[in-house]
């Protein structure tokens, strides 16, 4: 195992033991989801490694113990299949992670899953920058607005979809949400702004590497 893959194990297993919000009454009960279908490795790019950044773990999230195992995980990875990516490969050559790792509840009005509050970010921000520091990736997918807002705060998903970011050294590549509840994606403009987004996204990953490690 590489020095990397055991600093992962060892930053896994304190996420896995964290009740913070638990603890501070911010959900009821605390079960963070990381990635372990993840090998750090290099891409074929310049980009070094990757990291995708979605918003929180559902319900499915949770007991699968996996990120994007649900049905926007789904519509997730058939975009990535439309740039020569299957999920297998995403899941094991791009970190996968989001803002808080665990699931925060559903909404009380209704209609899916309670965005993560202030509190809960800030809360997790700390397992966020360690993931940061122990993965070093060149390029950071951000998924979903909350994620976006994280490096490019204020902006609209009609402003930075399909664009590429320099952000401390990184690239930072957008994308909506894939859930079903977003009706940003039904407007025929905005299929047209993933689709350069996910262009791009081809050209930083390059093709799938076979076994590269690092
Ligand atoms: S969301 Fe993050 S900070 Fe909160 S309990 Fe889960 S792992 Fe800990």
């Amino acid at each position: 195992m590489s020095q990397r893959a055991e600093k992962l194990a060892a930053l896994h297993r304190d996420i896995l033991a964290c009740r913070a919000c638990q603890q501070a009454g911010c959900i009821e009960t605390a079960q963070p989801v990381v990635s372990l279908a993840y090998s750090p490795s290099k891409l074929r790019s310049a980009a070094g490694r990757a990291m995708l950044i979605g918003q929180a773990p559902g319900q499915v999230e949770q007991a699968a113990g996996a990120p994007f195992a649900g049905r926007a995980g789904c519509a997730l990875f058939r975009w990535f299949e439309r740039i020569g990516w299957h999920e297998a490969a995403f899941r094991r050559h791009v970190y996968i992670t989001s803002v808080t790792k665990c699931f925060p509840g559903k909404a009380l009005t209704g209609g899916g899953d309670r965005p993560p509050s202030p509190a809960e970010i800030r809360l997790c921000r700390p397992w966020l920058e360690r993931q940061l520091e122990t993965i070093e990736p060149g390029l950071i997918v951000l998924v979903g607005r909350l994620a976006i807002e994280l490096y490019l705060p204020g902006r609209s998903l009609d402003a930075v979809v399909g664009e590429v970011f320099a952000r401390d050294g990184r690239q930072v590549l957008p994308l909506p949400h894939p859930s079903g509840a977003s009706r940003w994606l039904n407007a025929p403009a905005n299929q047209t702004r993933l689709d350069r987004a996910l262009d791009l996204l081809r050209e930083q990953l390059g093709a799938p590497p076979e076994d590269a490690t690092a």
